[in-house]
């Protein structure tokens, strides 16, 4: 059986009131029959805003839909009861749970603090006046809702590197707290975007104040404890000192899990940071592949102008395989979000073949893609956009065909700019498939499977092509596929 499938189990724009973990419960044993292995699910954590949270505004680690707090005991996807039963659904169908970790920041503190700031450059962190003064900040969390249960920790400025909002003198920017680490300077290991990316938003946090960093190993032993863990997506970790996550993963294979699958979130398109990052981090995790996204947004809004055979030049895919989670689209890329770069409709088929057929890298399925959604925001021009985002008709087929058809060793016959075919020749008990794609018109691929292919029939596993394809004594045959499609031929006898 192929590798892993990940679903990213929901988009930024999910309807609020507490469905989306029913949801996953209810689709948990479709899924798994379908081909997907891991679902990532989104933060489970109370934020800033309660029941209207996406979860990256996180509040309260420990309130995974359980206490009175922002107003609401339910987050945006349910209650704690919901979430667990949804995680204990995908286990029961043997589907891995993956839970969404935002420990950059956090937002909504309850109570306010006198602080000592220094102003910084919002254009180069790197730049802090001289000058300390006096103010007030929300940097102190108590959640009061939660009275102590399962963790005493009180959150406090001296948690926290930066705000970006003060009181007295009232004013929004970028401020550096005064405390007791880093002589001033804010976090090292951390990208070097705007001089240093340590601040992001909100409070954020002091990694290098210990007891942050123990309570931050006790979370992940405790949420543990309370649902399955396959593994963690690491939100921000651009913004988090790498030395962090190099012994908060190790601690955590030890506790919990020593396969846990981790993904962090590293959003950049150049390579070399993404290499980087690796290195510093001991390449425990893999990383999102954000230049093969843009390569395939790019080939998206191109159409036939595109050279196909560049598709993975500048990818994290091309250098790193092992640790590469290939994408389509996600939360931040959808129409009307803050890294918006979709990929059009047309070549979404083409694009999750290109991940879901070949064997390098870890595909992540996107939730809307899957099951489509319509929505309504507004766009950086301030008008109001109605977007559609159709469901990917082949979509469930190409997932059932990476489970069936994407084994054994594999031949990329990338010679023509518009049209690929990627052989995969099966193993001696599972069968292989010819993937045949195009950004151009009407095409085919003539490839030599090999004698044991001889006299052959193939059909389009897709269904995009009607046509049996048969092959002479030696395995050859032209495979077809239509303008702007694909289709992934595999044998009659293996259907
Ligand atoms: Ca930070």
């Amino acid at each position: 059986m192929a590798g892993r499938v990940l679903l990213q189990f929901f988009h930024w724009y999910y309807p609020d009131g507490g469905h989306l973990w029913n949801e996953v419960a209810e689709r948990a044993e479709s899924l798994a029959a379908m081909g997907v292995t891991d679902v990532w699910l989104p933060p489970a954590g109370k934020g800033a805003n309660g029941g209207y949270s996406v979860g990256y505004d996180a509040y309260d680690l420990f309130d995974l839909g359980e206490f009175d707090q922002k107003g609401t005991v339910a987050t945006k996807y349910g209650d704690r009861a919901a979430f667990e039963n949804a995680c204990r659904a995908l286990s029961d169908h043997g589907i891995g749970a993956i839970h969404d970790v935002v420990f950059n920041h956090k937002m909504g503190g309850d109570e306010r603090e006198a602080v000592k700031v220094r102003r910084a450059n919002p254009d180069n962190r790197n730049e802090i006046e001289d000058e300390v003064f006096d103010a007030h900040a929300y940097t102190r969390f108590t959640f009061p809702g939660r009275q102590g249960k399962y963790s005493e920790f009180i959150w406090t400025h001296k948690c926290f590197t930066g705000v970006d909002y003060i009181e007295d003198p009232s004013d929004t920017g970028v401020f550096r707290l005064i405390n007791e680490y880093g002589e001033g300077e804010w976090s090292q290991e951390v990208d070097e975007e705007l001089g240093n990316y340590d601040y992001l938003i909100g409070s954020d946090v002091e990694f290098r104040n210990r007891a942050v960093y123990e309570e931050l190993k006790y979370w992940g032993r405790w949420f543990a404890e309370q649902v399955p863990v396959a593994g963690f997506r690491l939100d921000a970790a651009k913004h988090i000192p790498a030395w962090f996550f190099r012994d908060w993963i190790g601690h955590m294979r030890e506790n919990v899990k020593d396969d846990l699958f981790v993904v962090a979130e590293y959003w950049h398109p150049d390579i070399g940071a993404l290499s980087h990052y690796l290195d510093l981090v001991d390449r425990q995790l893999m990383l999102f592949d954000v230049g093969l996204h843009h390569r395939l947004h790019e080939a998206s809004a191109s159409g036939d102008s595109f050279d196909m055979r560049t598709i993975f030049d500048g990818s994290l895919l091309s250098v790193h395989p092992e640790h590469t989670v290939t994408l389509v689209e996600n939360h931040d890329t959808q129409p009307l979000q803050s890294l918006e770069a979709a990929v059009e409709p047309w070549f979404k088929p083409l694009a999750y073949a290109l991940i879901l057929m070949r064997e390098q890298g870890t595909p992540s399925i996107f939730y809307a893609d899957l099951f489509g959604t319509e929505y309504r925001d507004k766009g950086n021009d301030g008008n109001d956009y109605d977007i559609v985002m159709p469901r990917i008709e082949c979509l469930p087929k190409l997932i059932e065909a990476r489970r069936r058809y994407a084994n054994g060793g594999q031949t990329d016959v990338f010679e023509d700019p518009h049209c690929l075919a990627i052989v995969r020749h099966g193993t001696d008990d599972a069968p292989g498939s010819v993937t045949v794609l195009t950004n151009a018109g009407e095409n085919a691929r003539e490839i030599e499977l090999g004698e044991t292919h001889g006299n052959a029939s193939f059909r389009d596993f897709l269904g995009h092509r009607e046509d049996v394809v048969t092959t002479d004594e030696n395995g050859k045959a032209s495979f077809p596929v239509n303008g702007g499609s694909v289709s992934v031929w595999v044998r009659e006898d293996s259907l």
